[in-house]
């Protein structure tokens, strides 16, 4: 494993140039539209199919300039957006405005995979009158994450499914990069998930040795913003310090995310059930975090995460 990453130099001025002609053509593709889910995209049976899950964070888009430089194998990206209404805002604004436009000046596909069908967005599926949550909320009394299925529905199913249009078979499996970074490699996954056998899971941060700091230098030294950290703006895993940046810096979206948890509460108390929490201090305590920020007793840390490197990446 090296840990000597060579980072290539900022974007030449005529590589600038040739940006602001191929990004005006640049385009998150969405739905039915575009490369990421239309008809006219071959196979290439020849190679096997190779796709990096791109998460909007951090790490992935690290992964993004290592491959813009020629450092990473991997020329299509896809991005499983679980909802402009569920995703935290400024990733979404970051992927449109930053990544899309620095993928296509490299020659680079970048493009958006989502869920579709009845509930196209999580927020969505939410709203509906369910007993099950998709969402990791946190159970009464215990504070633990209950089962979710946000991830596999709204980011890893997706991106299979593109795979698989694309080509990918269980005997000619797509390898799909995945940006779980060195220091965070207990969050890997074995390469096969037996639900998605057309897939094989590649961790290449990890191999590479890239921490998340490093990631960090690499995006910079692109001459690119580094991008905030990507995930549901609701998203039960946040620690006490992201529940007060998401108050301190958008207020509004911390207010949808109290909204949305008192709305779970009320449903579930009609149907008889336990209450369940955005957070693991609020479930211990049975307190909301519309209540916990009025007593700023925001300053848990989380105790869970996203595993298999699809979400925070
Ligand atoms: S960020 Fe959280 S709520 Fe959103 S898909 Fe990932 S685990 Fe689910």
């Amino acid at each position: 494993m090296s840990r000597n990453i060579e980072y290539a130099e900022a974007r030449s001025e005529k590589a600038r140039s040739a940006a602001t002609n191929d990004s005006a053509e640049a385009e998150l593709h969405a739905g039915s539209r575009g490369p990421a889910s239309g008809a006219s995209v071959a196979p290439e049976p020849a190679q096997p199919l190779r796709l990096f899950s791109y998460g909007g964070g951090v790490q992935s888009t690290a992964a993004l300039v290592l491959a813009a430089h020629g450092k990473l194998d991997f020329r299509v990206f896809l991005f499983a957006n679980v909802g402009d209404d569920s995703e935290h805002p400024a990733t979404i604004e970051y992927v449109k405005s930053v990544a899309v436009p620095f993928a296509a000046e490299h020659g680079i596909e970048l493009s958006e995979v989502t869920r579709g069908g009845v509930n196209p967005t999580l927020m969505t599926k939410m709203k509906r009158l369910e007993s099950s949550l998709p969402i990791p909320v946190r159970m009464d009394q215990t504070g633990k994450p209950g089962r979710r299925s946000c991830t596999q529905d709204y980011k890893i199913m997706p991106l299979a499914r593109e795979a698989k249009r694309r080509g990918a078979t269980p005997e000619s499996p797509a390898q799909v990069g995945l940006g779980i970074s060195f220091d965070e490699l207990e969050r890997m996954r074995s390469a096969v998930d037996p639900r998605i056998p057309w897939q094989r899971r590649h961790y290449p941060l990890v191999d590479m040795g890239v921490t998340r700091a490093e990631c960090i230098q690499i995006i910079a030294r692109a001459g690119i913003p580094v991008p905030p950290r990507s995930a549901c703006y609701f998203c039960p895993f946040h620690s006490g310090e992201e529940w007060r940046r998401l108050q301190r810096e958008t207020p509004q979206l911390f207010e949808r995310a109290c909204d949305l948890e008192e709305l779970l509460i009320e449903r579930r108390t009609r149907l008889g059930r336990g209450a369940v929490y955005f957070t693991n201090q609020g479930a211990r305590e049975g307190a909301t975090l519309r209540v916990l920020h009025a007593h700023e007793q925001l300053t848990f840390a989380s105790d869970a995460t996203c595993d298999g490197g699809h979400c925070f990446t």
